[in-house]
């Protein structure tokens, strides 16, 4: 057997990889230094050509380009109407900006249980969390997978429940053959570096309901309307605007929309590339007892923003720790996505305990999200194989045939 590098062995590879990364081109480049030499470098051309593409892309009606992801979902939850007194359902595997959306508007997030196996919300979860106080459901399309939308969507109508979507890993992906985005009430979409597409930062929120989309536009500006329908004291004067709720300065830049602009010319490519590496680790792992592989559910055509990697620990005389820092001696440099949100020290302060959602906490010990980026060559998917394997046969129990 290999001698693990963590032990003193040869690593894998000698370059790092971490488990995701931008890959930004000269025609990137090119879009942003036009954007800055223009006239408006905020709120300008360049906001409604990245508006217009988002709604090409989702079918949506309406696109906001916010300042990042969670402007996104802030504004999404105040568009909503959530306040305090309210409970917004939330995913428990998620970034803990898809809860703390709910808290800032003054309101609890209630945590749902995930599926064992596509660790996406549960939607029984869901139901059996709907109290008189319910005003809506956040839920995540996790590493790039689509929710349960019709389910979802049913139990909202039912209930009658705003749905958000935290698409931020789902860009790209469709559910029954539409594209995430035009699903939901509001969609949210992030572009940090390590999404599919990025802007540096940036963000937005898709919908097809009008009067969302003016609450949007309004709140990501301060809550300050130019449009006199809007007004309590409406006038002609060409100065005159009016704040007629309490908003955010939520903008985005010009240069960083033209970068998402650009970047989103290449999703089909980004897309396919994703799905060629989900691929070629599904087919490495597959058929390897200590390891479980991420299932599909056959409603979503996915493009994959994470790569899970599961252990089967009862196979493996090792806890994900040890495994992890294994994989990263040998220079495969995983990342954790998520601890269960009520965990987090500051959620545990305000009285969420732990086993709240069972299949959620048994997710989180036993997982890690493994290198996943367009530009990943060949070359370095059979790196990290190699080492996933090298780190199973090290540690794989010999009493278990
Ligand atoms: C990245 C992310 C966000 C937040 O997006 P930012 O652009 O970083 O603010 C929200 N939800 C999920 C699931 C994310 O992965």
């Amino acid at each position: 057997m290999e001698k693990l590098a963590i032990f003193g062995g040869r690593p894998v590879r000698e370059q790092p990889i971490s488990y995701g990364k931008q890959y930004i081109d000269d025609e990137d480049i090119a879009a942003v230094t036009e954007a800055l030499r223009g006239k408006d470098i905020t709120g300008g051309p360049k906001i409604d050509e990245l508006e217009k593409m988002l709604c090409e892309i989702t079918g949506a009606k309406y696109a906001v380009a916010v300042a990042n992801g969670t402007a996104a979902l802030h504004l999404a939850a105040m568009a909503a109407g959530v306040q305090a007194g309210d409970e917004v359902i939330v995913s428990s595997i998620t970034f803990a900006a898809s809860a703390n959306c709910v808290l800032y508007c003054g309101a609890m997030p209630v945590f749902a249980d995930i599926r064992p196996d596509t660790y996406n919300v549960d939607p029984a979860s869901v139901r059996n969390l709907i109290t008189p106080e319910t005003k809506g459901i956040v839920a995540v399309d996790f590493t790039g997978q689509s929710v349960e939308n019709d389910e979802l969507r049913a139990i909202c109508k039912e209930h009658n429940l705003f749905f958000i979507e935290d698409a931020a890993h789902a860009i790209g992906t469709k559910y029954r053959g539409k594209p995430v985005g035009s699903l939901a009430d509001m969609t949210c979409f992030s572009f940090h570096p390590v999404k599919t597409v990025t802007g540096g930062e940036g963000g937005a929120i898709t919908t097809n309901d009008e009067r969302l989309y003016h609450s949007l536009i309004r709140l990501r500006t301060h809550g300050i309307t130019r449009n006199r329908n809007e007004m309590v004291h409406p006038t002609d004067a060409k100065w005159y605007n009016e704040q007629v709720e309490l908003g955010y300065n939520y903008r985005l830049t010009d240069f960083q929309a033209a970068l998402i602009c650009s970047q989103l010319k290449k999703l089909s490519l980004f897309s396919q590339r994703r799905k060629e590496i989900v691929e070629k680790y599904n087919k490495a792992f597959e058929d390897m007892p200590e390891i479980f592989v991420q299932k599909e559910i056959p409603q979503s055509e996915t493009t994959r923003h994470l790569y899970i990697l599961r252990l089967n620990l009862d196979r493996l005389n090792c806890d994900r720790r040890q495994f992890f820092d294994a994989l990263w001696a040998e220079n495969i440099c995983p990342q954790v996505h998520y601890l269960p949100v009520y965990w987090h020290s500051y959620y545990e302060n305000m009285g969420y305990v732990k086993g709240l959602c069972p299949n959620a906490e048994a997710y989180y010990n036993e997982v890690m999200s493994i290198p996943l980026y367009y530009s990943l060559t060949d070359d370095d998917v059979e790196d990290v194989v190699c080492a996933v394997k090298k780190v199973v046969d090290y540690y794989r129990k010999q009493d278990t045939i």
